[in-house]
Protein backbone atom coordinates (compact mmCIF):
# COMPACT_ATOMS: atom_id res chain seq x y z
CA UNK A 1 0.00 0.00 0.00
CA UNK A 2 0.85 3.63 -0.66
CA UNK A 3 2.02 5.98 2.04
CA UNK A 4 -1.19 7.70 1.47
CA UNK A 5 -3.40 4.07 2.06
CA UNK A 6 -1.53 3.84 5.58
CA UNK A 7 -1.67 7.09 6.66
CA UNK A 8 -5.17 6.41 6.10
CA UNK A 9 -5.91 3.46 7.55
CA UNK A 10 -3.95 4.76 10.18
CA UNK A 11 -6.21 7.59 10.97
CA UNK A 12 -9.23 5.48 10.28
CA UNK A 13 -7.99 2.91 13.00
CA UNK A 14 -7.27 5.96 15.46
CA UNK A 15 -11.15 7.04 15.08
CA UNK A 16 -12.41 3.41 15.08
CA UNK A 17 -10.10 3.69 18.78
CA UNK A 18 -11.48 6.60 19.60
CA UNK A 19 -15.12 5.66 19.45
CA UNK A 20 -15.07 2.98 21.15
CA UNK A 21 -13.47 4.91 24.49
CA UNK A 22 -16.25 6.81 24.42
CA UNK A 23 -20.14 6.50 25.24
CA UNK A 24 -23.30 8.43 23.81
CA UNK A 25 -23.39 10.12 26.77
CA UNK A 26 -20.07 11.71 26.06
CA UNK A 27 -21.50 13.48 22.53
CA UNK A 28 -24.38 14.72 24.81
CA UNK A 29 -23.59 18.70 25.52
CA UNK A 30 -23.41 19.72 29.52
CA UNK A 31 -26.86 21.51 28.60
CA UNK A 32 -29.59 20.59 26.34
CA UNK A 33 -33.53 20.40 26.35
CA UNK A 34 -35.37 17.72 24.94
CA UNK A 35 -39.06 17.54 23.75
CA UNK A 36 -40.97 14.86 24.70
CA UNK A 37 -44.45 14.65 22.60
CA UNK A 38 -47.13 12.35 24.01
CA UNK A 39 -48.98 9.35 22.22
CA UNK A 40 -52.11 11.19 22.56
CA UNK A 41 -51.48 14.51 20.76
CA UNK A 42 -53.02 14.72 17.68
CA UNK A 43 -50.66 14.41 14.33
CA UNK A 44 -52.07 17.89 12.99
CA UNK A 45 -50.83 19.77 16.42
CA UNK A 46 -47.54 18.07 16.34
CA UNK A 47 -46.06 19.82 13.02
CA UNK A 48 -46.72 23.41 14.87
CA UNK A 49 -44.79 21.91 17.61
CA UNK A 50 -41.77 20.86 15.53
CA UNK A 51 -41.99 24.29 13.55
CA UNK A 52 -42.22 26.38 17.02
CA UNK A 53 -39.23 25.03 18.37
CA UNK A 54 -37.30 24.09 15.46
CA UNK A 55 -36.90 20.86 15.50
CA UNK A 56 -37.51 18.46 12.82
CA UNK A 57 -38.08 15.20 15.10
CA UNK A 58 -39.11 13.98 19.00
CA UNK A 59 -39.20 11.22 21.26
CA UNK A 60 -42.40 10.26 21.56
CA UNK A 61 -43.75 8.62 24.84
CA UNK A 62 -46.84 6.70 25.77
CA UNK A 63 -47.89 7.95 29.04
CA UNK A 64 -50.57 5.39 29.78
CA UNK A 65 -48.07 2.75 29.84
CA UNK A 66 -44.91 4.61 31.30
CA UNK A 67 -42.89 3.59 27.99
CA UNK A 68 -41.21 5.24 25.34
CA UNK A 69 -42.96 4.68 22.13
CA UNK A 70 -40.42 5.66 19.14
CA UNK A 71 -39.57 8.63 17.62
CA UNK A 72 -41.35 10.71 15.38
CA UNK A 73 -39.23 12.28 12.03
CA UNK A 74 -40.07 13.49 8.23
CA UNK A 75 -40.75 10.11 7.21
CA UNK A 76 -44.29 9.81 9.30
CA UNK A 77 -45.32 12.83 8.06
CA UNK A 78 -44.51 11.40 4.63
CA UNK A 79 -46.39 7.82 5.32
CA UNK A 80 -49.64 10.32 6.78
CA UNK A 81 -49.02 11.97 2.92
CA UNK A 82 -48.92 8.85 1.37
CA UNK A 83 -51.80 7.60 3.60
CA UNK A 84 -53.81 10.99 2.18
CA UNK A 85 -52.93 9.98 -1.33
CA UNK A 86 -54.32 6.44 -1.35
CA UNK A 87 -57.41 7.00 0.58
CA UNK A 88 -58.57 10.79 0.30
CA UNK A 89 -61.90 9.85 0.50
CA UNK A 90 -60.68 9.60 4.86
CA UNK A 91 -59.65 13.05 5.37
CA UNK A 92 -61.74 14.18 8.07
CA UNK A 93 -60.56 10.91 9.87
CA UNK A 94 -56.58 11.18 9.12
CA UNK A 95 -57.72 15.11 11.44
CA UNK A 96 -58.42 13.00 14.15
CA UNK A 97 -55.39 10.85 13.96
CA UNK A 98 -53.13 11.09 16.86
CA UNK A 99 -49.60 10.05 17.01
CA UNK A 100 -50.60 6.69 18.30
CA UNK A 101 -51.96 6.22 15.08
CA UNK A 102 -48.68 5.86 13.35
CA UNK A 103 -48.20 2.08 13.30
CA UNK A 104 -51.77 1.76 11.71
CA UNK A 105 -51.42 4.19 8.89
CA UNK A 106 -48.20 2.38 8.28
CA UNK A 107 -49.95 -0.56 7.99
CA UNK A 108 -52.05 0.59 5.85
CA UNK A 109 -49.66 1.95 3.22
CA UNK A 110 -47.87 -1.20 3.66
CA UNK A 111 -44.57 0.93 4.37
CA UNK A 112 -41.77 -1.09 6.42
CA UNK A 113 -41.54 0.11 9.65
CA UNK A 114 -38.14 2.28 10.92
CA UNK A 115 -37.02 -0.36 13.40
CA UNK A 116 -36.40 1.53 16.37
CA UNK A 117 -33.47 0.61 18.36
CA UNK A 118 -32.19 2.38 21.63
CA UNK A 119 -29.25 2.24 23.75
CA UNK A 120 -28.21 2.66 26.54
CA UNK A 121 -26.57 6.29 27.11
CA UNK A 122 -23.21 4.91 28.75
CA UNK A 123 -22.84 1.97 25.85
CA UNK A 124 -19.52 2.70 23.86
CA UNK A 125 -20.40 5.02 20.90
CA UNK A 126 -19.12 2.49 18.56
CA UNK A 127 -22.05 0.35 19.19
CA UNK A 128 -24.21 3.16 18.75
CA UNK A 129 -23.00 3.67 15.35
CA UNK A 130 -22.70 0.20 13.98
CA UNK A 131 -26.49 -0.07 15.03
CA UNK A 132 -27.73 3.31 13.22
CA UNK A 133 -25.60 1.65 9.91
CA UNK A 134 -27.23 -1.72 10.42
CA UNK A 135 -31.24 -0.85 10.94
CA UNK A 136 -30.54 2.32 8.60
CA UNK A 137 -32.08 4.73 11.59
CA UNK A 138 -30.93 8.19 11.31
CA UNK A 139 -31.44 8.96 14.79
CA UNK A 140 -31.12 6.40 17.95
CA UNK A 141 -32.39 7.33 21.55
CA UNK A 142 -30.63 7.23 24.75
CA UNK A 143 -33.17 5.18 26.70
CA UNK A 144 -32.23 4.57 30.85
CA UNK A 145 -34.12 2.72 32.71
CA UNK A 146 -34.14 3.62 36.69
CA UNK A 147 -33.00 1.82 39.30
CA UNK A 148 -35.74 2.63 41.73
CA UNK A 149 -39.11 2.46 39.65
CA UNK A 150 -37.71 0.39 36.66
CA UNK A 151 -39.17 3.00 34.30
CA UNK A 152 -37.55 3.69 31.28
CA UNK A 153 -36.64 7.78 30.51
CA UNK A 154 -35.27 8.85 27.42
CA UNK A 155 -32.45 10.73 28.06
CA UNK A 156 -32.01 12.97 24.32
CA UNK A 157 -31.63 11.42 20.88
CA UNK A 158 -28.40 10.76 19.34
CA UNK A 159 -28.08 11.81 15.21
CA UNK A 160 -25.63 10.74 12.53
CA UNK A 161 -24.68 14.28 12.32
CA UNK A 162 -24.28 14.58 16.36
CA UNK A 163 -21.62 11.59 16.26
CA UNK A 164 -19.44 12.81 13.14
CA UNK A 165 -19.37 16.56 14.85
CA UNK A 166 -18.48 14.64 17.63
CA UNK A 167 -15.66 12.77 15.67
CA UNK A 168 -14.55 15.88 13.67
CA UNK A 169 -14.48 18.57 17.37
CA UNK A 170 -12.34 15.86 19.19
CA UNK A 171 -10.38 13.95 16.52
CA UNK A 172 -8.58 16.79 14.56
CA UNK A 173 -4.97 15.36 14.86
CA UNK A 174 -6.88 12.07 13.27
CA UNK A 175 -9.17 13.13 10.84
CA UNK A 176 -6.22 14.96 9.28
CA UNK A 177 -4.54 11.63 8.07
CA UNK A 178 -7.59 11.16 5.94
CA UNK A 179 -6.06 12.56 2.41
CA UNK A 180 -7.63 10.78 0.40
CA UNK A 181 -10.13 12.18 -1.83
CA UNK A 182 -14.04 11.55 -2.19
CA UNK A 183 -13.03 10.20 -5.78
CA UNK A 184 -10.20 8.18 -4.69
CA UNK A 185 -12.63 5.69 -2.25
CA UNK A 186 -15.56 6.21 -4.13
CA UNK A 187 -17.40 8.38 -1.20
CA UNK A 188 -21.27 8.76 -1.84
CA UNK A 189 -23.61 7.31 -5.04
CA UNK A 190 -22.78 8.36 -9.04
CA UNK A 191 -24.92 6.82 -10.98
CA UNK A 192 -29.08 6.40 -11.37
CA UNK A 193 -28.91 9.80 -9.07
CA UNK A 194 -33.17 11.15 -8.26
CA UNK A 195 -33.51 14.26 -9.39
CA UNK A 196 -35.89 16.95 -10.14
CA UNK A 197 -36.73 20.57 -11.55
CA UNK A 198 -38.05 23.65 -9.81
CA UNK A 199 -41.53 23.19 -11.23
CA UNK A 200 -41.95 20.04 -10.07
CA UNK A 201 -44.54 19.31 -7.47
CA UNK A 202 -43.99 18.62 -3.78
CA UNK A 203 -45.74 15.19 -4.06
CA UNK A 204 -43.75 14.13 -7.22
CA UNK A 205 -40.71 14.78 -5.12
CA UNK A 206 -42.48 12.62 -2.05
CA UNK A 207 -43.08 9.88 -4.10
CA UNK A 208 -39.55 9.70 -5.37
CA UNK A 209 -38.15 10.00 -2.35
CA UNK A 210 -40.22 6.74 -1.45
CA UNK A 211 -39.61 5.02 -4.25
CA UNK A 212 -36.00 5.42 -3.80
CA UNK A 213 -36.07 4.96 -0.32
CA UNK A 214 -33.53 8.56 -0.12
CA UNK A 215 -34.24 11.54 2.20
CA UNK A 216 -32.88 14.07 -0.23
CA UNK A 217 -33.14 14.99 -4.15
CA UNK A 218 -31.19 17.57 -5.85
CA UNK A 219 -32.98 20.51 -7.90
CA UNK A 220 -30.95 21.39 -11.47
CA UNK A 221 -31.76 23.18 -14.25
CA UNK A 222 -32.12 22.07 -17.61
CA UNK A 223 -28.12 21.75 -17.80
CA UNK A 224 -28.20 19.34 -14.93
CA UNK A 225 -26.52 22.35 -12.69
CA UNK A 226 -27.49 22.24 -8.95
CA UNK A 227 -29.72 24.88 -7.67
CA UNK A 228 -30.64 23.51 -4.43
CA UNK A 229 -31.87 20.02 -2.89
CA UNK A 230 -35.23 18.98 -1.61
CA UNK A 231 -35.10 17.47 1.56
CA UNK A 232 -37.36 15.24 3.23
CA UNK A 233 -37.94 18.19 6.26
CA UNK A 234 -38.81 20.10 3.97
CA UNK A 235 -41.98 18.47 3.91
CA UNK A 236 -43.30 19.75 7.42
CA UNK A 237 -43.95 23.28 6.65
CA UNK A 238 -46.03 22.20 3.19
CA UNK A 239 -48.72 20.20 5.88
CA UNK A 240 -48.68 22.78 8.40
CA UNK A 241 -51.94 23.22 10.08
CA UNK A 242 -52.72 19.64 8.57
CA UNK A 243 -53.71 21.29 5.21
CA UNK A 244 -52.26 19.14 2.76
CA UNK A 245 -52.77 21.79 -0.63
CA UNK A 246 -49.58 22.72 -0.94
CA UNK A 247 -48.69 19.61 -1.49
CA UNK A 248 -49.71 20.38 -5.03
CA UNK A 249 -46.99 23.20 -4.99
CA UNK A 250 -44.02 23.33 -6.79
CA UNK A 251 -40.54 22.70 -5.17
CA UNK A 252 -39.64 26.14 -5.63
CA UNK A 253 -42.36 27.29 -3.88
CA UNK A 254 -41.91 25.10 -1.07
CA UNK A 255 -38.69 26.01 -0.56
CA UNK A 256 -39.57 29.43 0.18
CA UNK A 257 -40.88 28.34 3.05
CA UNK A 258 -37.80 27.26 4.68
CA UNK A 259 -37.21 28.43 8.41
CA UNK A 260 -35.17 32.05 7.33
CA UNK A 261 -31.91 29.91 9.41
CA UNK A 262 -31.98 27.57 7.55
CA UNK A 263 -27.88 26.57 6.48
CA UNK A 264 -28.87 25.60 2.79
CA UNK A 265 -27.03 23.06 1.29
CA UNK A 266 -23.48 21.81 0.89
CA UNK A 267 -21.76 21.25 -1.92
CA UNK A 268 -18.37 19.42 -2.62
CA UNK A 269 -15.92 18.33 -5.44
CA UNK A 270 -15.09 15.07 -6.16
CA UNK A 271 -11.36 16.08 -5.98
CA UNK A 272 -12.09 17.33 -2.18
CA UNK A 273 -10.04 15.75 0.46
CA UNK A 274 -12.27 13.31 3.27
CA UNK A 275 -10.15 15.79 5.92
CA UNK A 276 -11.78 18.96 4.07
CA UNK A 277 -15.62 17.32 4.38
CA UNK A 278 -14.59 16.95 8.22
CA UNK A 279 -13.60 20.60 8.49
CA UNK A 280 -16.84 21.21 7.02
CA UNK A 281 -18.83 18.99 9.30
CA UNK A 282 -16.81 20.91 12.21
CA UNK A 283 -18.11 24.14 10.74
CA UNK A 284 -21.49 23.64 9.62
CA UNK A 285 -24.66 22.01 10.14
CA UNK A 286 -24.18 19.52 7.06
CA UNK A 287 -27.06 16.89 6.40
CA UNK A 288 -25.64 15.98 3.28
CA UNK A 289 -22.89 17.43 0.56
CA UNK A 290 -24.17 17.47 -3.23
CA UNK A 291 -21.12 16.84 -5.32
CA UNK A 292 -20.27 18.97 -8.46
CA UNK A 293 -17.86 19.86 -10.99
CA UNK A 294 -16.58 23.21 -11.62
CA UNK A 295 -19.60 24.43 -13.84
CA UNK A 296 -21.69 23.40 -10.58
CA UNK A 297 -23.45 20.41 -12.69
CA UNK A 298 -24.59 17.31 -10.61
CA UNK A 299 -22.11 14.37 -10.27
CA UNK A 300 -23.07 12.70 -6.70
CA UNK A 301 -24.69 12.45 -3.47
CA UNK A 302 -22.57 11.84 -0.03
CA UNK A 303 -24.94 11.43 2.43
CA UNK A 304 -23.94 11.08 6.29
CA UNK A 305 -24.51 7.77 6.57
CA UNK A 306 -22.01 7.34 3.75
CA UNK A 307 -19.16 8.89 5.35
CA UNK A 308 -20.24 7.07 8.61
CA UNK A 309 -20.27 3.61 6.76
CA UNK A 310 -17.10 4.42 5.44
CA UNK A 311 -14.89 5.79 8.39
CA UNK A 312 -16.59 2.60 10.61
CA UNK A 313 -16.34 -0.12 8.26
CA UNK A 314 -13.82 0.57 5.27
CA UNK A 315 -10.94 -2.00 5.09
CA UNK A 316 -12.48 -3.67 8.09
CA UNK A 317 -12.83 -7.07 5.71
CA UNK A 318 -8.88 -7.27 5.23
CA UNK A 319 -7.80 -6.94 8.89
CA UNK A 320 -7.99 -9.43 10.98
P1 LIG B 1 -30.11 11.35 6.09
O1 LIG B 1 -29.50 12.05 4.91
O2 LIG B 1 -31.56 11.58 6.26
O3 LIG B 1 -29.32 11.56 7.34
P2 LIG B 1 -28.98 9.00 5.01
O4 LIG B 1 -27.64 9.48 5.47
O5 LIG B 1 -29.27 7.54 5.11
O6 LIG B 1 -30.05 9.80 5.80
P3 LIG B 1 -30.09 9.15 2.33
O7 LIG B 1 -30.31 10.44 1.63
O8 LIG B 1 -31.29 8.38 2.72
O9 LIG B 1 -29.16 9.53 3.54
O10 LIG B 1 -29.11 8.27 1.45
C1 LIG B 1 -29.13 6.87 1.40
C2 LIG B 1 -28.23 6.41 0.25
O11 LIG B 1 -28.76 6.85 -1.00
C3 LIG B 1 -26.81 6.97 0.32
O12 LIG B 1 -25.89 5.97 -0.04
C4 LIG B 1 -26.78 8.10 -0.69
O13 LIG B 1 -25.54 8.28 -1.31
C5 LIG B 1 -27.84 7.69 -1.69
N1 LIG B 1 -28.60 8.85 -2.20
C6 LIG B 1 -28.99 9.93 -1.50
N2 LIG B 1 -29.66 10.81 -2.27
C7 LIG B 1 -29.69 10.28 -3.52
C8 LIG B 1 -30.24 10.69 -4.79
N3 LIG B 1 -30.91 11.84 -4.92
N4 LIG B 1 -30.08 9.87 -5.85
C9 LIG B 1 -29.43 8.69 -5.73
N5 LIG B 1 -28.90 8.25 -4.58
C10 LIG B 1 -29.02 9.01 -3.47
Amino acid sequence: PSPLDKEQRQGLKAIRDFLKVRTSYDVLPLSFRLIVLDTDLLIKKTLNILIQNSIVSAPVWDSQRGRFAGILTATDYINVIQYYCQFPDEISKLDQFRLSSLRDIEKAIGATPIETVSVHPSRPLYEACRRMLKTRARRIPLVDVDDETGRETVISVITQYRILKFIAVNNEHNTVMLKKTVREIGLGTYTNLATMHMDNTVLDAIHMMVDRNISCIPIVDAENRVLNAFEAVDVIPCIRGGAYEELDDSIGEALCRRPDDSPGIYTCGEADRLDSLFDTIRKSRVHRLIVVDDDNKLKGVISLSDILKYVLVHGEEDSP
